[in-house]
């Protein structure tokens, strides 16, 4: 399984900083998880058909991790001639979220074929499996009770990978422990909404393979990442401050 950090920006993006977006390629298939702005770019720029990323799964509605997806899906059917077959499936935490990208999509006059494009909620649990990626949502606490948010863990073969989605002010009192509380897994942790020395508490005796820091503020000053470099030497596995199209594999 291949993860590929297009966008690593939290809140605002930048001209070279996208916002929350990633990419997994296993078994020759292609899923996005969060369609942070401006992800149809990120895609474009990797010489991808647009008509191959079929699977979209947002782990909560704020508009760095959704803001792109209306974007992304007037490309995909734009180019759904080219590639008849392809239909797309939009997998929403809250599915109030359909009606309005649906109504957008007829402001934008982009017609979507027939039975091409739907929503599916995200659930609790192994909501998705088609035999070669295999994800499990864990409920957050981000959103603090105004609406769900879910970290997902992706399984394919025997490569784990832990995405956290956002987590809750302060404390990340709501890591998904459960996730990797049994087998452990490479962690793509978000790392905007937690003071550094806190986080590397939370994570410090986990069962994690790799640490793969994501979706931290723009404009990371040189202070702060050599801060982050103190923080986080004496964790007692690799930890790496992911930038935009960075590569990494997750094997076992
Ligand atoms: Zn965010
Ligand atoms: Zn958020």
């Amino acid at each position: 399984m291949k993860l590929i950090t297009l966008g690593t920006a939290a809140g605002n993006s930048e001209r070279n900083r996208a916002n929350a977006a990633n990419l997994i390629i296993c078994g020759g298939k292609y899923y996005l998880i969060d369609a942070g702005e401006p992800v149809k770019a990120l895609l474009f720029s990797r010489g991808l058909a647009y008509t191959d990323v079929q699977k979209v799964f947002i782990s909560h509605c704020h508009e760095d991790h959704l803001g792109g997806l209306m974007g992304l899906l007037n490309c995909f059917f734009r180019e759904h001639r080219k590639a008849p077959e392809s239909d797309m499936t939009v997998y929403l935490p809250e599915m109030a979220a359909q009606y309005p990208i649906e109504e957008f999509m007829k402001v934008i006059h982009r017609d979507i074929p027939d039975g091409k494009l739907s929503f599916k909620p995200v659930e609790s649990g192994t909501f998705f499996d088609d035999g070669n990626l295999k994800i499990t949502a864990y409920p957050t606490d981000h959103l603090e009770g105004r609406g769900p948010s879910y970290s997902f863990l992706l399984e394919h073969e025997k490569g784990r990978l832990l995405i956290t989605g956002d987590l809750r002010w302060g404390d990340f009192g709501d890591f998904p422990y459960a996730a990797i509380a049994n087998e452990p897994a490479v962690c793509l942790c978000e790392a905007v909404h937690c003071p550094l020395e806190k986080v590397v508490d939370v994570v410090r005796d986990l069962p994690i393979k790799k640490l793969i820091f994501t979706h931290y503020k723009t404009s990371l000053l040189k202070q702060e990442y050599d801060t982050f470099l103190e923080k986080t030497k004496k964790l007692p596995y690799p930890v790496v401050l992911a930038t935009d199209d960075e590569e990494f594999i997750i094997k076992e």
